[in-house]
């Protein structure tokens, strides 16, 4: 149950920044603290509005919204943290998961850190923590390396860097390139490693292909449906 007098203290305090993550896909993985947060901020800064519109309407929220994204964001930063200084609460939010994991958001936070300008996370669904915690691949040392190099020569330089590490290495692929991907790390890493494909996590077309490079390869190919993905890649020697 909900504890009415907690939740207050919840509420957006002036001159703090909120670092909100928001559901991959599923609108149900909102957060209540998320929500309050959003609810009571100054303004919330987001990648497209109308993604974020959508997402308020759901949730009964109605809060002035401010473009904050990749082509803006040194200008944005700047505008945000004046705005705190004199006291605006500021909501950070991405399309979707967790702000500035391969997402805006690194700049405001940087320069609010530099200011110093409280800065609270709201912790919530981010794509490479469900699709690690879901994978069955070790979780205790992991690398993320953020988008896999989309040119061809980055791809395969990118897999063979990975040929011998001791840890889980955690990577975002596109629709466009998983299949490419795939073939890369095939070739540099050989047929034996274990390898999980997490899609459209948290959306109605959710799969994990858990496996050998050889086997999880091949049902990719397999698969029609595209979606958004997370490549996970085991430690050298793993077995399933
Ligand atoms: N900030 C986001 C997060 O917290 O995960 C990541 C944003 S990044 C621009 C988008 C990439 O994250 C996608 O290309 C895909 O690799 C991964 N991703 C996002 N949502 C996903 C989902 N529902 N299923 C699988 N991967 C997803």
């Amino acid at each position: 149950m909900l504890n009415l007098e907690r939740e207050a203290s919840w509420a957006a305090a002036p001159g703090h920044c909120y670092v909100v993550s928001t559901p991959l896909g599923n609108l149900g993985d909102i957060t209540a603290r998320a929500v309050l947060v959003l609810k009571s901020v100054s303004v919330i800064a987001c990648e497209d509005t109308r993604v974020t519109r959508q997402l308020l309407q759901y949730l009964g929220i109605e809060r002035p919204l401010i473009s904050y994204r990749d082509e803006n964001e040194r200008l944005m930063a700047e505008t945000l943290l004046e705005r705190l200084k004199n006291n605006d609460s500021v909501a950070l939010v991405s399309d979707a998961g967790t702000p500035t994991i391969n997402d805006p958001g690194f700049r405001l936070v940087r320069a609010c850190r530099k200011a110093g300008v409280p800065v609270v996370p709201l912790p919530g669904p981010c794509a490479l923590i469900a699709a690690l915690s879901a994978s069955g691949l070790p979780t205790d040392a992991f690398f993320f390396a953020g988008f896999v190099p989309p040119k061809s020569g980055g791809r395969q330089a990118f897999f063979e860097s990975h040929l011998e590490t001791t840890h889980t290495v955690v990577a975002y692929e596109s629709c466009h390139r998983v299949e490419r991907s795939l073939e890369a790390a095939f070739i540099a890493l050989g047929p034996d490693r274990v390898i999980a494909v997490a899609r459209e996590i948290t959306k109605r077309f959710e799969s994990f292909y858990v496996g050998p490079l050889s086997q999880v390869k091949a049902q990719c190919a397999a698969d029609p449906v595209k979606g958004e993905y997370v490549l996970i890649i085991a430690p050298k020697g793993f077995v399933l």
